[in-house]
C-alpha cells in the first residue's frame, strides 16, 4: 500500500474554526449548508446573529439553535490529527472549573470517574439469547496488568436494554476504566448475553450509534458534557 504524508499545515483550514481561528472543539455543524464551527463559538455567534458565519445563508429566522448539530465525525477527526489536542482542551476545562471554584464534572476530573453514563444496548440480530448465559466469569482474568486497569481513571455505565429481542443484562450497572472501548464492551455483552457475534449489537449514547474504537473516555467528553 502506499503512503502519502501530508502536511498538517494543508488540512488545517478545514478542521478550524473560522470564529476564534483556533482548532475545532466540541465541533458543530449548521444543518443548512454544513458549515462546522466550535460549538462555544457558534452558539455564541447565533445569540446575535441568524446567518452561518462562513457562507451567511439564513439558518431559521427565530430559532437558529435549533438547526445546528454536533458533528461527532468532524471531531473525531480534528482530535486524530492534531496531536495533544484532546489532552490540552480537557486541562483547560478543568482548570476553569477550578477557577470558578465549581466542582469539575465527574468526565473531566481526571481521577475517578464518577459520571453516570447512559449506554443503551440495542442488537438487531436474531439469535436467541440463552436462558443459562450467566456464567459471571470474569473476562478480566485475561487482562495483562496485574490490577486489571482499576488504577486507570474510571467510568460507570448503565447498560440500558432497548430492543424487546434481547434481554437486559443482568447486572446493567458496570464500571471499568475509561480506556476501555466501545468494541470492549460490545464483546463483553456479547459474551453475557451469549450472542454468537458482538456485531450483532450497537451501543448507543443519546440515540447515536457509538463507533467501536472510541474509548469510553472519549465517549464521556465528547457526548456526555453538554447533556441537560
Ligand atoms: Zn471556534
Ligand atoms: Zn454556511
Amino acid at each position: 500500500m502506499m503512503t502519502r504524508k501530508i502536511k498538517l499545515w494543508d488540512i488545517n483550514v478545514h478542521i478550524t474554526c473560522h470564529l476564534c481561528n483556533g482548532y475545532l472543539i466540541d465541533a458543530t455543524t449548521v444543518t443548512e449548508c454544513l458549515h462546522t464551527f466550535c460549538r462555544s463559538c457558534l452558539v455564541k455567534y447565533l445569540e446575535e446573529n441568524n446567518t452561518c458565519p462562513t457562507c451567511r445563508i439564513v439558518i431559521h429566522q427565530s430559532h437558529p439553535l435549533q438547526y445546528i448539530g454536533h458533528d461527532r465525525t468532524m471531531q473525531d477527526i480534528v482530535y486524530k490529527l492534531v496531536p495533544g489536542l484532546q489532552e490540552a482542551e480537557i486541562k483547560k476545562q478543568r482548570e476553569f472549573y477550578y477557577k470558578l471554584g465549581m466542582e469539575v464534572p465527574g468526565d473531566i476530573k481526571g481521577e475517578t470517574c464518577s459520571a453516570k453514563q447512559h449506554l443503551d444496548s440495542h442488537r438487531n440480530g436474531e439469535t436467541k439469547p440463552d436462558e443459562n448465559s450467566n456464567k459471571e466469569t470474569s473476562e478480566e482474568k485475561q487482562e495483562e496488568d496485574n490490577d486489571y486497569h482499576r488504577s486507570d481513571e474510571q467510568v460507570s455505565i448503565c447498560l440500558e436494554c432497548n430492543s424487546s429481542k434481547l434481554r437486559g443484562l443482568k447486572r446493567k450497572w458496570i464500571r471499568c476504566s475509561a480506556q476501555a472501548t466501545v468494541l470492549h464492551l460490545k464483546k463483553f455483552i456479547a459474551k453475557k448475553l451469549n450472542l454468537s457475534s458482538f456485531n450483532e449489537l450497537d451501543i448507543l449514547c443519546n440515540e447515536e450509534i457509538l463507533g467501536k474504537d472510541h474509548t469510553l473516555k472519549f465517549v464521556v467528553v465528547t457526548r456526555w458534557r453538554f447533556k441537560v
